[in-house]
Protein backbone atom coordinates (compact mmCIF):
# COMPACT_ATOMS: atom_id res chain seq x y z
CA UNK A 1 0.00 0.00 0.00
CA UNK A 2 0.95 3.38 -0.31
CA UNK A 3 0.11 6.88 0.64
CA UNK A 4 0.89 10.62 0.49
CA UNK A 5 0.98 13.18 2.70
CA UNK A 6 -0.15 15.66 2.04
CA UNK A 7 -2.77 14.97 0.53
CA UNK A 8 -4.86 17.62 -0.41
CA UNK A 9 -4.97 21.90 -1.38
CA UNK A 10 -5.80 22.28 2.89
CA UNK A 11 -3.30 19.98 3.64
CA UNK A 12 -0.94 21.86 1.33
CA UNK A 13 -2.07 25.50 3.23
CA UNK A 14 -1.84 23.87 6.42
CA UNK A 15 1.93 23.02 5.97
CA UNK A 16 2.82 26.41 4.66
CA UNK A 17 3.38 28.33 8.06
CA UNK A 18 5.54 25.55 9.04
CA UNK A 19 9.24 25.36 8.80
CA UNK A 20 10.03 22.62 7.39
CA UNK A 21 11.85 21.85 4.32
CA UNK A 22 10.11 21.89 0.43
CA UNK A 23 11.00 18.50 0.28
CA UNK A 24 7.63 17.75 3.03
CA UNK A 25 5.61 20.22 1.33
CA UNK A 26 5.93 18.55 -1.89
CA UNK A 27 4.91 15.35 -0.09
CA UNK A 28 6.27 12.02 0.75
CA UNK A 29 5.55 8.38 -0.13
CA UNK A 30 5.69 5.68 2.43
CA UNK A 31 5.53 1.95 0.45
CA UNK A 32 5.43 -1.34 2.10
CA UNK A 33 6.38 -4.45 0.59
CA UNK A 34 3.45 -6.01 1.72
CA UNK A 35 -0.61 -5.51 2.35
CA UNK A 36 -0.05 -3.94 6.65
CA UNK A 37 -4.11 -3.33 6.46
CA UNK A 38 -5.31 -6.69 4.89
CA UNK A 39 -2.29 -8.20 7.10
CA UNK A 40 -4.20 -6.49 10.60
CA UNK A 41 -7.30 -7.75 9.23
CA UNK A 42 -6.55 -11.23 8.51
CA UNK A 43 -4.63 -12.07 12.22
CA UNK A 44 -8.15 -10.19 14.17
CA UNK A 45 -10.78 -11.89 12.00
CA UNK A 46 -9.11 -14.80 10.65
CA UNK A 47 -9.16 -16.16 6.98
CA UNK A 48 -12.24 -16.34 5.10
CA UNK A 49 -10.94 -19.73 3.43
CA UNK A 50 -11.49 -21.07 6.64
CA UNK A 51 -15.12 -20.24 7.03
CA UNK A 52 -17.73 -23.64 6.94
CA UNK A 53 -21.14 -22.70 5.50
CA UNK A 54 -23.24 -26.02 6.98
CA UNK A 55 -21.30 -26.34 10.35
CA UNK A 56 -18.86 -28.54 11.33
CA UNK A 57 -18.54 -32.09 12.44
CA UNK A 58 -17.24 -32.10 15.85
CA UNK A 59 -19.39 -29.00 17.37
CA UNK A 60 -20.67 -25.47 16.22
CA UNK A 61 -18.45 -23.35 14.41
CA UNK A 62 -16.92 -20.66 16.18
CA UNK A 63 -14.73 -17.99 15.64
CA UNK A 64 -11.39 -19.60 16.70
CA UNK A 65 -11.37 -22.05 13.57
CA UNK A 66 -11.27 -19.18 11.62
CA UNK A 67 -7.57 -18.43 13.32
CA UNK A 68 -4.85 -17.81 10.52
CA UNK A 69 -2.04 -20.30 10.94
CA UNK A 70 0.92 -18.36 12.40
CA UNK A 71 3.26 -21.25 12.93
CA UNK A 72 4.08 -22.86 16.24
CA UNK A 73 6.65 -20.01 17.08
CA UNK A 74 3.97 -18.12 17.20
CA UNK A 75 4.32 -15.08 20.15
CA UNK A 76 1.12 -15.73 22.31
CA UNK A 77 1.84 -13.39 24.47
CA UNK A 78 2.09 -9.85 22.81
CA UNK A 79 -0.68 -8.70 20.57
CA UNK A 80 1.12 -8.84 17.53
CA UNK A 81 -1.86 -7.87 15.36
CA UNK A 82 -2.40 -4.56 17.82
CA UNK A 83 1.21 -3.77 17.63
CA UNK A 84 1.43 -4.42 13.20
CA UNK A 85 -1.43 -1.72 13.61
CA UNK A 86 0.69 0.63 15.58
CA UNK A 87 3.58 0.40 12.67
CA UNK A 88 1.52 2.10 10.32
CA UNK A 89 0.88 4.53 13.22
CA UNK A 90 4.39 5.03 13.63
CA UNK A 91 5.57 5.41 10.07
CA UNK A 92 2.70 7.95 9.53
CA UNK A 93 3.96 9.88 12.44
CA UNK A 94 7.61 9.95 11.65
CA UNK A 95 6.99 11.58 8.10
CA UNK A 96 5.33 14.55 9.86
CA UNK A 97 8.35 17.19 10.40
CA UNK A 98 6.67 18.51 13.56
CA UNK A 99 4.98 16.92 16.27
CA UNK A 100 1.87 14.96 16.08
CA UNK A 101 -0.61 15.30 18.65
CA UNK A 102 -1.83 11.76 19.79
CA UNK A 103 -5.17 11.11 21.94
CA UNK A 104 -5.11 8.45 24.42
CA UNK A 105 -7.59 5.72 23.63
CA UNK A 106 -8.36 4.33 26.88
CA UNK A 107 -10.24 6.40 29.62
CA UNK A 108 -9.05 9.37 31.93
CA UNK A 109 -5.78 8.48 30.78
CA UNK A 110 -6.13 5.01 32.21
CA UNK A 111 -2.98 2.55 31.55
CA UNK A 112 -4.92 -0.34 30.16
CA UNK A 113 -8.98 -1.39 31.04
CA UNK A 114 -10.72 -4.58 32.00
CA UNK A 115 -13.97 -5.09 30.46
CA UNK A 116 -15.73 -7.71 32.60
CA UNK A 117 -18.91 -9.24 31.20
CA UNK A 118 -20.61 -12.69 32.12
CA UNK A 119 -22.95 -14.70 29.39
CA UNK A 120 -25.87 -16.63 31.67
CA UNK A 121 -28.14 -18.92 30.27
CA UNK A 122 -30.35 -19.21 33.68
CA UNK A 123 -30.59 -16.20 35.43
CA UNK A 124 -33.71 -14.02 36.10
CA UNK A 125 -33.11 -10.87 33.02
CA UNK A 126 -35.15 -8.66 35.87
CA UNK A 127 -32.52 -9.27 38.36
CA UNK A 128 -29.80 -8.37 36.18
CA UNK A 129 -30.95 -6.10 34.64
CA UNK A 130 -30.95 -3.75 38.39
CA UNK A 131 -27.29 -4.20 38.61
CA UNK A 132 -25.84 -4.72 35.41
CA UNK A 133 -25.77 -3.85 31.43
CA UNK A 134 -27.81 -6.41 30.13
CA UNK A 135 -27.97 -7.59 26.24
CA UNK A 136 -29.02 -10.66 24.39
CA UNK A 137 -27.29 -13.94 24.61
CA UNK A 138 -28.36 -15.60 20.87
CA UNK A 139 -28.22 -19.42 21.46
CA UNK A 140 -28.34 -20.65 17.99
CA UNK A 141 -26.82 -24.26 18.74
CA UNK A 142 -30.05 -26.07 17.74
CA UNK A 143 -28.86 -24.81 14.12
CA UNK A 144 -25.30 -26.21 14.38
CA UNK A 145 -24.97 -28.08 10.95
CA UNK A 146 -28.02 -25.39 9.04
CA UNK A 147 -26.63 -23.17 6.36
CA UNK A 148 -25.28 -19.99 7.57
CA UNK A 149 -28.19 -17.85 6.35
CA UNK A 150 -30.48 -19.90 8.61
CA UNK A 151 -28.07 -19.47 12.06
CA UNK A 152 -27.89 -15.96 11.24
CA UNK A 153 -31.67 -15.36 11.16
CA UNK A 154 -31.90 -17.52 14.23
CA UNK A 155 -29.73 -14.93 15.92
CA UNK A 156 -31.20 -12.08 14.50
CA UNK A 157 -34.93 -13.08 15.76
CA UNK A 158 -33.16 -13.43 19.09
CA UNK A 159 -31.81 -9.89 19.10
CA UNK A 160 -35.12 -8.60 18.59
CA UNK A 161 -37.05 -10.84 20.81
CA UNK A 162 -34.69 -9.80 23.66
CA UNK A 163 -35.36 -6.08 22.20
CA UNK A 164 -39.07 -6.35 22.23
CA UNK A 165 -39.63 -8.74 25.39
CA UNK A 166 -37.37 -6.58 27.44
CA UNK A 167 -37.64 -2.94 26.36
CA UNK A 168 -34.24 -2.74 26.06
CA UNK A 169 -31.90 -1.76 23.00
CA UNK A 170 -28.70 -4.14 22.32
CA UNK A 171 -25.64 -2.81 22.39
CA UNK A 172 -23.40 -5.55 22.37
CA UNK A 173 -23.60 -8.68 22.61
CA UNK A 174 -21.49 -12.71 22.75
CA UNK A 175 -23.36 -15.68 21.31
CA UNK A 176 -24.30 -18.74 23.52
CA UNK A 177 -21.20 -21.19 22.90
CA UNK A 178 -19.78 -18.17 20.97
CA UNK A 179 -21.39 -20.06 17.83
CA UNK A 180 -20.62 -18.28 14.91
CA UNK A 181 -21.85 -18.88 11.32
CA UNK A 182 -19.47 -18.52 8.23
CA UNK A 183 -17.15 -15.33 8.35
CA UNK A 184 -18.61 -11.72 8.31
CA UNK A 185 -22.14 -12.74 8.24
CA UNK A 186 -23.19 -12.97 11.84
CA UNK A 187 -21.18 -9.35 11.97
CA UNK A 188 -23.11 -7.83 9.32
CA UNK A 189 -26.50 -8.84 10.84
CA UNK A 190 -25.25 -7.80 13.84
CA UNK A 191 -24.73 -4.15 12.20
CA UNK A 192 -28.38 -4.29 10.89
CA UNK A 193 -29.89 -4.47 14.45
CA UNK A 194 -27.88 -1.76 15.47
CA UNK A 195 -25.21 -3.90 17.66
CA UNK A 196 -21.79 -1.70 18.54
CA UNK A 197 -19.35 -4.50 19.63
CA UNK A 198 -19.45 -7.84 19.75
CA UNK A 199 -17.31 -10.57 21.73
CA UNK A 200 -16.97 -13.50 20.25
CA UNK A 201 -13.79 -13.62 19.07
CA UNK A 202 -12.25 -15.51 22.58
CA UNK A 203 -8.42 -14.85 21.77
CA UNK A 204 -7.13 -18.99 22.63
CA UNK A 205 -6.67 -21.88 20.86
CA UNK A 206 -9.61 -23.59 22.83
CA UNK A 207 -10.22 -26.39 21.33
CA UNK A 208 -7.53 -26.70 18.65
CA UNK A 209 -4.44 -26.47 21.17
CA UNK A 210 -3.51 -26.79 25.14
CA UNK A 211 -1.38 -23.94 25.28
CA UNK A 212 -2.29 -20.48 27.34
CA UNK A 213 -1.66 -16.93 26.58
CA UNK A 214 -3.22 -14.03 26.43
CA UNK A 215 -2.89 -13.43 22.40
CA UNK A 216 -3.25 -16.79 20.94
CA UNK A 217 -4.70 -17.39 18.03
CA UNK A 218 -5.72 -13.79 16.70
CA UNK A 219 -2.92 -11.70 18.22
CA UNK A 220 -5.59 -8.92 19.09
CA UNK A 221 -7.32 -7.06 22.13
CA UNK A 222 -8.17 -3.37 21.00
CA UNK A 223 -11.26 -2.72 20.04
CA UNK A 224 -11.85 -2.02 16.28
CA UNK A 225 -14.29 -2.11 12.98
CA UNK A 226 -14.24 -5.24 11.53
CA UNK A 227 -13.69 -5.17 8.12
CA UNK A 228 -14.41 -6.93 4.90
CA UNK A 229 -10.66 -7.97 2.92
CA UNK A 230 -12.10 -5.41 0.35
CA UNK A 231 -12.09 -2.57 2.47
CA UNK A 232 -15.66 -2.47 3.34
CA UNK A 233 -16.19 -1.10 7.08
CA UNK A 234 -18.55 -2.59 9.11
CA UNK A 235 -19.96 -0.68 12.47
CA UNK A 236 -19.48 -3.60 14.73
CA UNK A 237 -16.84 -3.06 16.61
CA UNK A 238 -14.46 -6.28 17.16
CA UNK A 239 -13.62 -6.57 20.64
CA UNK A 240 -11.68 -10.11 21.72
CA UNK A 241 -12.26 -11.85 24.91
CA UNK A 242 -9.23 -12.86 26.66
CA UNK A 243 -9.96 -14.51 29.76
CA UNK A 244 -13.27 -17.08 30.09
CA UNK A 245 -13.91 -18.85 33.39
CA UNK A 246 -15.20 -22.35 31.96
CA UNK A 247 -12.41 -22.78 29.89
CA UNK A 248 -9.36 -21.22 31.89
CA UNK A 249 -10.88 -22.39 35.61
CA UNK A 250 -13.47 -25.19 35.49
CA UNK A 251 -13.26 -28.59 37.48
CA UNK A 252 -12.52 -31.61 35.93
CA UNK A 253 -15.92 -32.29 35.15
CA UNK A 254 -15.32 -29.67 32.39
CA UNK A 255 -13.60 -31.91 30.01
CA UNK A 256 -12.27 -28.87 27.96
CA UNK A 257 -10.48 -26.85 31.19
CA UNK A 258 -7.10 -26.07 31.88
CA UNK A 259 -7.75 -26.21 35.20
CA UNK A 260 -5.85 -23.14 36.59
CA UNK A 261 -5.90 -22.73 40.04
CA UNK A 262 -7.22 -19.64 41.93
CA UNK A 263 -2.94 -19.65 43.29
CA UNK A 264 -1.86 -20.07 39.27
CA UNK A 265 -4.56 -17.66 37.62
CA UNK A 266 -3.15 -14.72 40.63
CA UNK A 267 0.50 -15.47 38.85
CA UNK A 268 -0.54 -15.90 35.51
CA UNK A 269 -2.97 -12.92 35.65
CA UNK A 270 0.47 -11.03 37.50
CA UNK A 271 1.92 -10.96 34.34
CA UNK A 272 -1.17 -10.28 31.94
CA UNK A 273 -2.22 -7.43 33.70
CA UNK A 274 1.86 -5.84 33.67
CA UNK A 275 2.26 -6.45 30.78
CA UNK A 276 -1.35 -4.40 29.98
CA UNK A 277 0.10 -1.56 32.10
CA UNK A 278 3.53 -1.24 31.24
CA UNK A 279 3.78 -2.18 27.76
CA UNK A 280 0.55 -2.89 25.72
CA UNK A 281 -1.99 -0.68 27.13
CA UNK A 282 -4.63 -2.84 25.94
CA UNK A 283 -8.35 -3.88 26.94
CA UNK A 284 -8.04 -7.52 28.74
CA UNK A 285 -12.04 -8.75 28.18
CA UNK A 286 -13.14 -11.36 29.98
CA UNK A 287 -16.15 -13.80 30.44
CA UNK A 288 -17.33 -14.75 33.75
CA UNK A 289 -20.37 -16.59 33.46
CA UNK A 290 -22.78 -15.46 36.76
CA UNK A 291 -22.98 -18.93 37.53
CA UNK A 292 -19.93 -20.27 37.41
CA UNK A 293 -18.89 -17.70 39.54
CA UNK A 294 -21.21 -19.64 42.25
CA UNK A 295 -19.86 -22.95 41.30
CA UNK A 296 -15.80 -22.03 40.92
CA UNK A 297 -14.49 -18.85 39.33
CA UNK A 298 -15.57 -16.39 42.10
CA UNK A 299 -12.02 -16.58 43.45
CA UNK A 300 -10.55 -16.19 39.66
CA UNK A 301 -13.19 -13.48 39.23
CA UNK A 302 -12.61 -11.53 42.20
CA UNK A 303 -8.62 -11.63 41.29
CA UNK A 304 -9.80 -9.89 38.40
CA UNK A 305 -11.12 -7.17 40.19
CA UNK A 306 -8.53 -6.81 43.30
CA UNK A 307 -5.99 -6.87 40.64
CA UNK A 308 -6.86 -4.48 38.14
CA UNK A 309 -7.89 -2.13 40.56
CA UNK A 310 -4.50 -2.09 41.87
CA UNK A 311 -3.00 -0.94 38.92
CA UNK A 312 -5.57 1.59 38.35
CA UNK A 313 -7.67 0.21 35.61
CA UNK A 314 -10.92 0.88 35.32
CA UNK A 315 -13.04 -2.17 35.17
CA UNK A 316 -16.23 -1.42 33.05
CA UNK A 317 -18.66 -3.76 30.83
CA UNK A 318 -18.67 -4.17 27.17
CA UNK A 319 -21.73 -0.97 27.34
CA UNK A 320 -19.85 1.29 28.81
CA UNK A 321 -16.58 0.69 27.18
CA UNK A 322 -18.48 0.80 23.59
CA UNK A 323 -20.30 3.84 24.72
CA UNK A 324 -16.61 5.51 25.65
CA UNK A 325 -15.36 4.35 22.33
CA UNK A 326 -18.03 5.89 20.33
CA UNK A 327 -17.49 9.35 22.05
CA UNK A 328 -14.36 9.22 21.99
CA UNK A 329 -14.76 8.99 17.55
CA UNK A 330 -16.33 12.07 17.33
CA UNK A 331 -13.10 13.80 18.31
CA UNK A 332 -11.80 15.42 15.74
CA UNK A 333 -8.54 17.56 15.15
CA UNK A 334 -9.67 21.11 13.30
CA UNK A 335 -6.36 22.61 13.23
CA UNK A 336 -3.03 22.13 13.79
CA UNK A 337 -0.13 25.13 13.89
CA UNK A 338 3.64 24.61 14.17
CA UNK A 339 5.28 27.33 14.63
CA UNK A 340 8.62 25.78 14.61
CA UNK A 341 8.98 26.10 18.49
CA UNK A 342 5.39 25.26 20.01
CA UNK A 343 2.49 22.99 17.86
CA UNK A 344 -0.91 24.49 18.51
CA UNK A 345 -3.95 22.28 17.71
CA UNK A 346 -7.90 22.51 17.79
CA UNK A 347 -9.74 20.01 18.99
CA UNK A 348 -13.85 18.98 18.70
CA UNK A 349 -15.97 16.63 19.24
CA UNK A 350 -18.77 15.12 22.04
CA UNK A 351 -18.43 16.24 25.49
CA UNK A 352 -17.38 12.88 27.94
ZN1 LIG B 1 -24.62 -19.31 27.11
Amino acid sequence: MKFVLPSSASDTALWAGSTCCSACRAGAIIALAFDLPLAVLLLRQGSPARAESTGRADGPARPNHLACDVGPQEPDWIPYADLLGRLLAELVSSAFPCPLPHLWHLPQGAPGIIVYSGDEDGAQVEWNRQHHDVGPHPDIRALDNAPVSARVEEMVRQIHQFQQQFGVRAHSLRNHCIAWAGYLEPVAAMATCGIGMEGNYFCSTFLRDRGYAPYAAFGAALPLRYCHPDGTMLPVRQQHTHTMDDVYFGPQSVSYSYGMSPELWDTVLARVLDDVVQRFHVPHATCIHPSNWVKFSRLQGLSLVRQGIERSLPVWSFDQWLAFLEQRETWRCESLHWDGDRLLVDFTGNSG
